[in-house]
């Protein structure tokens, strides 16, 4: 019963979850390249997605579409619940830090990061105040003097986010912001923006080809292949549940063994894998496969184990070679004519020696079958 006698009524489904982002039918070609293909996506507020691919998947024109520097040749985007395929890029109100965007060299930090602010005419004091917030934010507190030729190049990029975020954007995007910078830095600067957003509250859309900084910032990753979207999830979706032989190949290192089926039941299919006379029965994937149809079978390294002797092996293969990496010993078996690389946490079994036929153990769950292509 509600406070006082009034009563209460459960909010309605769109005020507990709201929506940033729709993209619903988006098409867009230059030419005879189509960049993006019948994209349809959703993005909920606060989140920060990624927009995952290899290089030319679509990722930079899809981020266009959403920022209005681009117009789709067909489809609708909404931005907030409203449709603002036609709006210009200045009127959707969005953070942008782009590569083409750079900072402007001759005006000094705070003067950067309060051009948003200026154009929308807020008073100094406001400006001085809200410059100050967002570069201690971005932790770059006594800087704001600076010229942009003063600063490295991880602090240029979060002068950019600075700037980016000082007019309280609802929505800000990315487009590999952190290319250009060394390893080091990106991890550091990864986990800084992830902090930063989860503060702000603000949606992020960060567009990357890279997968370990997809992985390590993102809510829900946007997986591109040639213009289309292949799957959108959490990291762990994407990379327990690869929809396609494409996405487990592009998220992670990842087993890949041909065969074919060899026998379908109602929740198992048996497999043989790489030439070998032996069977591997596994999970029946979603996707439809038939009786003898030429597969290929995806599992990671580290959901395949080196078979304890009271442990009947699920394969057999001969080892090729063992490797110590520090934080995980690397076997690479020949299982038929086929190769599995295994990583193995340190402190296992004793390693066997090359050339010795070992038992292979794994979890049949994690095992995932496509049709081959
Ligand atoms: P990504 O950001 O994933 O690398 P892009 O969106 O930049 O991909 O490009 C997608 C495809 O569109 C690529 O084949 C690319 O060569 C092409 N493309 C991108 N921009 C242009 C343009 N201005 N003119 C012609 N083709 C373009
Ligand atoms: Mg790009």
């Amino acid at each position: 019963m509600g406070d006082g006698g009034m009563p209460v009524t459960s909010a309605p489904e769109s005020s507990v979850r709201t929506e940033a982002i729709r993209l619903s039918g988006v098409n867009k070609s230059y030419g005879e390249v189509q960049a993006v293909k019948d994209v349809d996506v959703h993005i909920e507020a606060g989140e920060f997605v990624t927009l995952l691919g290899p290089s030319g998947s679509g990722k930079t024109t899809l981020l266009q579409l959403i920022a209005g520097f681009l117009q789709p040749d067909s489809g609708t985007v909404y931005l907030n619940g409203l449709d603002a395929t036609k709006l210009e890029p200045h009127s959707r109100e969005l953070g942008l830090v782009f590569q083409h965007y750079a900072l402007f060299p001759h005006m000094d930090v705070a003067a950067n990061v309060a051009y948003g602010l200026r154009l929308r005419k807020k008073p100094k004091a406001e400006q001085r105040e809200r410059v100050a917030e967002c570069l201690q934010m971005v932790d770059l507190e006594g800087m704001a003097d600076r010229r942009p030729d003063e600063l490295s190049g991880g602090q240029r990029q979060r002068v950019a986010l600075a700037r980016a975020l000082a007019f309280n954007p609802s929505i800000v995007l990315l487009d590999e912001a952190l290319g250009a910078l060394d390893r080091r830095l990106r991890h550091s600067l990864q986990f800084q923006i992830k902090e930063i957003q989860r503060t702000v509250g603000s949606t992020f859309v960060h567009v990357t080809h890279d997968q370990e900084e997809a992985m390590a910032m993102s809510d829900q990753i946007i997986l591109m292949q040639e213009g289309g979207v292949v799957q959108q999830g959490s990291p762990r979706d994407l990379y327990e549940e690869p929809a396609s032989e494409f996405a487990a190949m592009f998220m992670g290192e990842t087993n890949r063994l041909v065969g074919r089926v060899a026998g379908i039941r109602d929740h198992e299919v048996d497999l043989e894998l790489g030439g070998a006379r032996e069977i591997l029965t596994v999970r029946r994937p979603g996707s439809q496969v038939g009786d003898s149809d030429p597969v290929v079978a995806c599992i990671r390294p580290e959901r395949v184990h080196l078979a304890r002797r009271d442990q009947p092996p699920a394969l057999s293969g001969r080892l090729r070679k063992s490797t110590f990496m520090g934080d995980h010993q690397r076997h690479e078996v020949q299982v038929g004519d086929g190769l599995l690389v295994l990583k193995e946490p340190p402190g296992g079994l004793p390693a066997p020696s090359p050339g010795e036929v070992v038992g292979l153990v794994l979890d049949r769950e994690s095992v995932h079958v496509y049709p081959a292509p």
